[in-house]
């Protein structure tokens, strides 16, 4: 059968919802440093059903487009506020790869089988495994039209 947008929103936010519920001693203090991809070298990679679950949190916000930006931030980081506009539903990677400040990132062992359970998602949704922030987003968007 068919997954519904609705059916594979909700299966993301349940693995998001795991990992919320490790018992892992780190903590985002949204200091949205690792959202300065120029600074630190790493963009986040996201498979399928974590780019529709990002554009559609992005497109509650009222928005329809990426901004056309080229300065090494997060598309989905709010320049004027410094914030993310979709903290709640943010990505996978903006979870683990903590900074220092937070405790550092996961070791992949900690986190693997919710890291394979997002490939598997992809692989029924056709995706074509994690991609840059910027195009999985966006062709997410246009997806969602
Ligand atoms: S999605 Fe949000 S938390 Fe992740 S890098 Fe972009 S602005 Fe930062």
């Amino acid at each position: 059968m068919q997954k519904t947008i609705a059916d594979i929103l909700a299966e993301v936010r349940a693995i998001y919802q795991e990992l919320a519920k490790r018992p892992v001693t780190r903590s985002c203090v949204a200091r949205t440093e690792c959202c300065q991809f120029q600074l630190t070298g790493l963009t986040p990679q996201l498979t399928k059903g974590e780019a529709l679950l990002a554009a559609k949190a992005f497109r509650a916000t009222g928005r329809r487009k990426l901004p056309e930006t080229d300065d090494g931030a997060c598309p989905l980081l709010q320049r004027a506020t410094g914030r993310c506009l979709i903290y709640a539903d943010r990505p996978f990677g903006c979870r683990t790869h903590f900074c220092a400040a937070a405790g550092g990132p996961y070791a992949r062992k900690e986190v693997l089988d919710l890291i394979r359970r997002l490939e598997d998602l992809d692989v029924r949704l056709n995706g074509d495994g994690p991609r840059k922030i910027f195009s999985a987003v966006a062709d997410a968007l246009d997806e969602l039209r």
